[in-house]
């Protein structure tokens, strides 16, 4: 995998080919051969704990030409990208099986294994691709890695690029961010927004799934009914659900960190890990799943949009966020749903915009900054997404 060096950022730049008519079976027949060569390649790898590059070349690469037919700069990528599975693998301390990668994805290496001229994508083998569309923005960054994958129909290229990691300014303030299932609410002492999660919507498709699943499971169906049509159908819905979440938490967190930019803020969210781990405790709860897929989601896209923005990010400390006053540090007592209020002060608020303000005086705080007598913001539970749809 590439890796953005000191100073750089790694981005990814996706764009939709299309192979020449006549020529797509025949990629389509390679893509599988690279498949099928990868798993058996990880296999090897691991069973001779071959994880250098010598060792693995010696045990694969021929077999990799003759057996699978993959041209010789491929069958080099091939145990290349099996290495780097197999050492994945063996960190990760919850491993099962050794993983098969069933999808349609290879690597490829700029020069020797793809190059763009104009508006096509010529490959290794021969075959040309008409770029469909792409994101010009980082046109001018040289092309490194590839990788070609075919996905429900459609190719689409996608190219690493390193382009320098732009500079932070020095913030004026911080835009604190909380998230609870239900909204994200983003503000500080002055201003507060709130925009709905889209946990509601993508559970409907996972219950859709679930149905369809338990309908066709019963004997009453056939076998190639169960097995096929449904599977399919069943596997379309789940990963709705997770595009559902993925598109959501991208968005949002363009929203959030172009919000920050515009009146130069820093960026403020809760270290979820925590919280995240605990929901994957529950066994078989899917709103819990979701719940946490949307966290770590919108952490990950919010840190992403930070570095490539130049926005100052802070990770704070969530415990006790949304109980402790904000302003003298108490105990806060339950008033209502979702509202609270501080025995000793007498500061009542929603318990987002508590939240809110405790993150904001964190972050503060480890930017050496003093609050000194933060004001709860007027609540007003605007409409979601008042700022507007990303471009
Ligand atoms: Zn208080």
């Amino acid at each position: 995998m590439p890796a953005g060096g000191e100073g750089a950022l790694t981005v990814t730049v996706g764009m939709k080919v299309s192979p020449e008519p006549e020529s797509e079976q025949a990629l389509l027949d390679l893509m599988r051969r690279y498949r099928d060569a990868l798993n058996y390649s990880v296999r090897v790898i691991m069973a001779n704990r071959a994880l250098s590059l010598t060792k693995a070349h010696r045990l694969l690469y021929n077999d990799l030409k003759k057996r699978f037919g993959l041209p010789s700069v491929t069958a080099n990528v091939c145990y290349r990208e099996a290495i780097a599975i197999a050492k994945s693998w063996l960190r990760n301390p919850r491993r099962g099986n050794v993983p098969t990668l069933k999808s349609l994805s290879m690597w490829l290496r700029p020069k020797d294994g793809y190059r763009v001229k104009g508006d096509y994508v010529e490959l290794i083998g021969g075959y040309r691709l008409r770029i469909v569309g792409w994101d010009r923005r980082y046109d001018d960054f040289p092309n490194r890695e590839a990788r070609l994958v075919f996905r429900e129909g459609e190719f689409t290229l996608y190219i690493f690029k390193q382009v320098p990691r732009p500079a932070k300014y020095a913030p004026k303030g911080v835009l604190a961010v909380d998230i609870n299932e239900r909204q994200v609410v983003v503000g500080n002492s002055h201003v507060e927004q709130r925009v709905e999660t889209p946990i509601e919507r993508a559970l409907h498709y996972r219950r859709l799934a679930e149905r369809l699943q338990g309908k066709y499971s019963s004997a009453r169906y056939s076998a190639w009914l169960r097995r096929s049509g449904v599977r399919r159908r069943v596997r379309r819905f789940y990963r709705k659900a997770k595009n559902i979440i993925e598109d959501w938490a991208r968005k949002a967190s363009h929203t959030i960190i172009s919000l920050a930019k515009q009146s130069q803020l820093a960026v403020a969210r809760e270290d979820l890990t925590g919280l995240i781990e605990s929901l994957k405790e529950l066994p078989k709860d899917h709103r819990a799943a979701l719940i946490a897929l949307g966290y770590r989601r919108l952490g990950y896209w919010i840190d992403w949009q930070a570095e490539k923005n130049g926005v100052p990010l802070l990770v704070v400390d969530p415990a006790g966020t949304s109980s402790t006053c904000p302003r003298c540090g108490a105990e806060l007592v339950e008033v209502g749903y979702r509202r609270l209020r501080c025995p000793r002060c007498g500061l009542e608020a929603n318990r987002d915009t508590i939240a809110v303000l405790n993150i904001e005086k964190r972050a503060l705080s480890k930017m050496g900054g003093t609050l000194t007598s933060p004001t709860a913001p007027q609540v007003t539970d605007v409409s979601p997404n008042r700022w507007g749809e990303p471009p």
